[in-house]
């Protein structure tokens, strides 16, 4: 039954608490916005994934196995899943109360919800309990299909990152987001009913984190001797946990947002305590974004943090030879120039670009929009160089091979670079020895794709690159199946 809504004060931990949340939310989205706007790369703005702690437990099997991270994902991600975990291990689900942006939004309707007068207590709901749990279902569900896949199978269902593209249009949002949109506008208007509706039922990071919280120290004690039984508490809290009838709250659904404690109106009868140690909520609040923030900032000062592609002066940077396979499509044709020490109206030349062509345009933007692909560039780079292309190896080191792959690197993996967009699953597959079947699968294409079409044609309208066959290529024969 709904009880009438509270006001509470405006307190210095209140405000702190919704400056950041409210902080958070606009510098996601404002970053979102201008990465839709000018793209992605070394030098545009990162991906709204590199800012996702959950997408650093998505890449977290690839990078233990392979070194590597998933498309989109960087170690910015990973860092923030460490600080998230740190976080929970400490001040159990802090990230959740103080941080989130999607948190924020939900707060947000939940509170138009509650000047209306339309929130309902689920305290006591069998409904409400018997959905809690299925955020570890979902949960593990993500996590076994995405280190299965290599893929971020999450994404096209994601509230937040349908709502990161929102500004890429409705088009895209129907392409790609449908389920994604869907999921966060029902998630929204069902926060004026109920609110936090999608961290307490379906929040993979949210199951996480209350995973790890069993082990924080801190939690929300009720002194029963001062407690008036007003409700106050109860009405407060955004996940309905029956605070007024509990000595201590050490439920993992607990968002430690501390706002049934500034509701209170008894001082001292609702505490947070870590320990036997009373932390004011201000404090409280300044420890969880200190930890988390500061992490960043430590992280960013070292040279630890970064979330972006890497650029061509990094790459030649580490040690790696100037191999036109490096040729990557956030890079623009001036880029290319200087990195390889070629001119940029000789690979205009032999691209038969027109010269007023922008030099500094991203080629996966710019060749698409001549009716070209990315990979001819990496060719054009390769003929103005002399260096072996498509019948020699390659000026990188090449992987150690397989047991079963050739020695004396004929075939072998070197030779995947020599791969372009006109060769055809079935010349992969006699000449690479890689089986078509494997190739599809690791490329997330149909069984049924027809072994003579060009890997142009079938990577084009899915937005891949023929350099992925080539490392899928690589893989196969350094591992094998
Ligand atoms: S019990 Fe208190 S700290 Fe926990 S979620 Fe509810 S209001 Fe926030
Ligand atoms: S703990 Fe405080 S807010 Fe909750 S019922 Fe008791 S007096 Fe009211």
């Amino acid at each position: 039954m709904a009880r009438a809504a509270s006001r509470p004060r405006l307190t210095p931990a209140r405000a702190l608490r919704l400056v950041s949340l409210l902080g958070v939310w606009v510098f996601i989205t404002i970053n979102a916005a201008l990465h839709q706007k000018t793209g992605g790369g070394p030098e545009g703005c990162p991906t709204v994934d590199a800012f996702c702690p959950f997408g650093g437990l998505e890449t977290l099997y690839k990078w233990a196995a392979e070194g590597t991270f998933l498309p989109r994902i960087f170690p910015s991600s990973l860092l923030l899943l460490a600080g998230t975990v740190l976080l929970a291990l400490v001040l159990r689900r802090a990230f959740c109360g103080w941080i989130c942006p999607l948190g924020a939004m939900q707060e947000l309707f939940a509170g138009v919800g509650r000047r209306l007068g339309w929130r309902r207590s689920t305290q006591g709901s069998k409904l409400d309990a018997a959905l809690r749990p299925l955020k570890y279902v979902v949960l593990v569900v993500i996590i076994a299909g995405t280190w299965l896949t290599g893929e971020l199978v999450f994404r096209p269902y994601d509230p937040w990152a349908a709502w990161a593209h929102v500004p890429a249009g409705l088009g895209e949002l129907h392409e790609e987001f449908l389920i994604g949109t869907l999921v966060l506008g029902l998630t929204l208007l069902g926060s004026v009913l109920v609110d936090r509706p999608w961290c307490r039922y379906l929040c993979p990071l949210g199951a996480l984190l209350g995973g790890v919280s069993h082990l924080g120290a801190t939690r929300v004690v009720r002194r029963e001797e001062t407690c008036r039984h007003c409700g106050a508490c109860d009405r407060a809290c955004p996940v309905d946990i029956p605070v007024e009838a509990l000595s201590q709250v050490r439920t993992t659904e607990c968002l430690s947002c501390a706002e049934c404690v500034a509701v209170c109106p008894v001082p001292d009868t609702l505490q947070l305590r870590a320990g036997r140690r009373v932390l004011s909520p201000l404090t409280f609040g300044i420890a969880t974004l200190g930890i988390f923030f500061g992490l960043i900032l430590i992280t960013q000062a070292t040279g630890v943090w970064r979330a972006r592609p890497v650029t061509m002066a990094e790459i030649t940077g580490q040690g790696a030879t100037l191999d036109a396979a490096n040729i990557r499509g956030f890079m623009s044709l001036q880029q290319i120039a200087e990195s390889y020490g070629v001119s940029a109206p000789e690979i205009l030349r032999v691209l038969a670009l027109p010269p007023d062509t922008d030099l500094s345009r991203q080629i996966r933007h710019l060749m698409p929009a001549a009716g070209r692909e990315v990979d001819e560039v990496r060719q054009a780079v390769v003929q103005l160089l002399g260096q072996p292309g498509s019948s020699g190896g390659p000026t990188t080191p090449a992987p150690p091979s397989a047991a079963g792959g050739s020695g004396d690197g004929s075939g072998g993996a070197g030779e995947a670079q020599g791969l372009t967009g006109m060769t055809t699953l079935r010349q992969v597959e006699e000449q690479h020895q890689v089986p078509a079947d494997w190739l599809l699968d690791k490329l997330g294409l149909p069984a049924d794709t027809d072994r003579e079409t060009p890997l142009r044609d079938l990577l084009r309208p899915r937005e891949q690159e023929v350099q992925e066959v080539r490392e899928a290529v690589e893989e196969y024969r350094r591992s094998g199946p």
